[in-house]
Parts: C-alpha cells; sequence; structure tokens
C-alpha cells in the first residue's frame, strides 16, 4: 500500500486488513515516514489502528523496497506518475486512485459496474511500454459519484448534454487538508483541475472500446465544484438532456432495474445495490446516506423534470470509499474474478 499513511491510504488499509483474497504485507509513504512503524507515522483518522497493520515499519515507496505483486497507490499527485510507472517497470500491479494516468489513451480508468471492459486497454498497454506490469486507475471521487448514478441513463436513453453542480465534503482533500476557517461555516466555490477532471473522465467512463483504444461518449458535461462542510460524501446534483427524453418515473424505473455490468456483479467489494433510489424528498444526505452498501453505493433521489434540460436529480456517495479506495479494491477484485491477475 503506497500512501498508507494518508486519508485515503487509511481507508485502503481498513478494506484491506481483513479481505478475503488480498493480504496487506507491505505499506509505504514518504521518506518523512520511512523507517518509522505505521502507528508512529500515521495520524489515524479512526478509533483504533487495526492490530494487523500498527506496528509494520513504513518503506519507501520504491520497487526495490517493497516486494508485493499488487500495489495499491494513494499517493500524493506529485509523486505519484513516476513512482507508479516505476512499479509497473518492475512487474507490479498498480491499482491506483491517483489522476497522473488516468487520462492516457492506453490506462484503464474504471468503474468495476460500468465499463469493466476497459480493462482490455492492458494488453496495449504492456505491449507498447514493455512492461511485465501493469497501471490500472479509478476516476476522481465526484466523477465516479457522477458516473455512477448517470451510467445507467446513458445506456438507456443516451445523454447528451449534462450540468452538474457538486458539494463535496473536506475529507476529499485528505489530511489535514481544507483550513479549518475556510471549511466550518463556509462554501469554497473552487476546487484546483476537480471541473476539468468531472469533463474530461466522464466521457473516458462512458465510452467504448474500440480497437486498441477508448472512443470518448459524445456527451457534454458541465460542473461547477464547490467544497462544503459535510466531513464524508459528496452530493452532486445533475440536469441532463438526454437523446430519447423520458419522464421522470422512467428514468427511476431504469435507475431500480440496474445492477452493473455481470463481471462486478459478485466481487467482495460490490454492494448488492451499486445505486439506490431514495424517494423522500430530502435524500440523498451525505450524513444519513454515504454508509450505504459499505459506502459502496451512490443513492440518488429528487428525479424530477428539468424546465431547461429535461431531467434533473441528486447523487450522493462516500468519496473515501467509492470514490477512492472501495472503486480502487474493486478494480483489483475485477482483475483477479477475470483472470487478468493472478488468481489469489
Ligand atoms: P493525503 O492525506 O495528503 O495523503 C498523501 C499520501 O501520500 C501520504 O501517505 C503521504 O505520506 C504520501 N506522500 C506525500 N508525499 C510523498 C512523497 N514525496 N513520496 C512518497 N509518498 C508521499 O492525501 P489523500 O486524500 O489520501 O489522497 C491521496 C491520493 O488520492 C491523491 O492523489 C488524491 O488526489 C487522490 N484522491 C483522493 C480522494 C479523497 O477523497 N481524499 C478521492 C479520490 C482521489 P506521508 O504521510 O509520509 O507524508
Amino acid at each position: 500500500m503506497l500512501g498508507a499513511t494518508g486519508a485515503v491510504g487509511q481507508a485502503f488499509v481498513r478494506l484491506l486488513v481483513d479481505h478475503p483474497w488480498f493480504e496487506l504485507v507491505e505499506v509505504a509513504a514518504s521518506e518523512r515516514s520511512a523507517g518509522k512503524r505505521y502507528d508512529e507515522a500515521t495520524r489515524w483518522l479512526g478509533s483504533e489502528i487495526p492490530r494487523q497493520v500498527a506496528g509494520m515499519p513504513v518503506r519507501s515507496c520504491d520497487p526495490g523496497e517493497v516486494s508485493a505483486e499488487i500495489v495499491f497507490s494513494a499517493l500524493d499527485s506529485s509523486v505519484a506518475g513516476e513512482a507508479e510507472q516505476r512499479f509497473a517497470a518492475a512487474g507490479r500491479w498498480v491499482i491506483s486512485n491517483a489522476k497522473n494516468h488516468r487520462m492516457e489513451p492506453d490506462v484503464p480508468l474504471v468503474i468495476a459496474e460500468v465499463n469493466p471492459d476497459h480493462m482490455a486497454l492492458l494488453e496495449a498497454q504492456r505491449a507498447r511500454r514493455g512492461w511485465t506490469g501493469a497501471i490500472v486507475t479509478n476516476g476522481n471521487c465526484s466523477t465516479i459519484a457522477l458516473v455512477s448514478a448517470i451510467a445507467p441513463l446513458h445506456r438507456a436513453f443516451g445523454i447528451r448534454r449534462a450540468v452538474v453542480v457538486t458539494m463535496q465534503a473536506v475529507s476529499g482533500a485528505g489530511y489535514p487538508g481544507v483550513p479549518s476557517l475556510d471549511a466550518l461555516g463556509n462554501v469554497v466555490p473552487f476546487i484546483r483541475d476537480e471541473e476539468e477532471k468531472i469533463e474530461e473522465e466522464t466521457l473516458k467512463f462512458l465510452g467504448t472500446m474500440e480497437g486498441e483504444g477508448i472512443r470518448p461518449a459524445n456527451v457534454v458535461v458541465g460542473a461547477h465544484t464547490n467544497r462544503v462542510p459535510v466531513e464524508n460524501g459528496h452530493t452532486i446534483c445533475v440536469s441532463l438532456e438526454l437523446e430519447h427524453p423520458v419522464a421522470p418515473h422512467e428514468a427511476r424505473a431504469a435507475l431500480l432495474d440496474w445492477k452493473g455490468a455481470p463481471a462486478a456483479r459478485d466481487l467482495p467489494t460490490s454492494p448488492e445495490r451499486p445505486v439506490i433510489v431514495r424517494d423522500e424528498v430530502d435524500r440523498p444526505q451525505p450524513r444519513r446516506d454515504a454508509g450505504s452498501g459499505g459506502g459502496m453505493s451512490t443513492v440518488v433521489g429528487r428525479i424530477r423534470a428539468d424546465p431547461v434540460l429535461g431531467l434533473r436529480m441528486v447523487a450522493m456517495a462516500h468519496n473515501v470509499v467509492r470514490g477512492a479506495a472501495g472503486a480502487a479494491v474493486q478494480n483489483a477484485e475485477l482483475l483477479v474474478a477475470t483472470g487478468r491477475m493472478p488468481s489469489p
């Protein structure tokens, strides 16, 4: 686990310590932490550090220091790009949560329920780069919440245009993250690079495999992003223009029918329902709904007509689990279940 001491790294640790298929054998972080015990190097954000990991020595993020075959990365983006390439070149499977490689044409950007077929990019990636390892990525936390909610509608009715307004939790900025005087009782209407990520990654997620690459979906997305004083759970208000316009009850039915791609259905981290529809007038809410499906379900509500684009709704997902660590662990499970990665 690279970046094991950070906010997302800790979520990975929680998911991996009792994982049925994977064993967490090594933790690594910056030179500030290397050489210390994990519990000394980490400002643990929960109550107890799992005992299996507390006494582990923190290693440097160097393939010579880390021997595991599968390397999860929650590294800061200032270092993730190069570090992940070194591990892939050294024959490791790098399952990354960082932004650096997501938009490269030969790197899969995958939500297991939405586009598992994009893992086929790995063949071209390894051939082109001469790697015995590989890099697989999951998306930006808001993009994952958005795409998980709109993919069923895109598949059923086609999306032409989307206008998105996010209300993003402070945990999305890592630890210590947003200064308290900026966060408390306030809204910050800017998150660096976030709007661009939502607008670009969405098209890759919803795109189709063609030959050795992805043809981006023919959808236009416009995003406004805001940081709000919420601990966990990004909320997204979205208005959609559909190729085949439908009434809100038909959109609701398509979301209720959605079970996600068959390849994702029985993975240990997959929730029973990837999308949960709430009919109460005031849901979803991060405080009440961020834990749905163990933090892996995207909760959708307020599905109604939109006088401008046709349809609107609110989606919410746990940014650290569905939007980060859980998505990456699920991608690793997908690789094992489909025989691409060595079996446990
Ligand atoms: P964070 O709390 O700041 O943690 C950053 C991690 O990177 C720490 O383990 C840190 O180790 C390590 N690191 C920093 N500089 C390093 C260096 N020079 N060499 C090696 N390791 C270094 O950040 P985070 O929120 O967990 O985010 C981690 C990654 O996930 C980022 O790329 C972020 O963009 C992405 N992400 C975050 C979220 C979210 O909701 N938070 C969602 C999606 C994606 P030390 O403790 O030793 O400094």
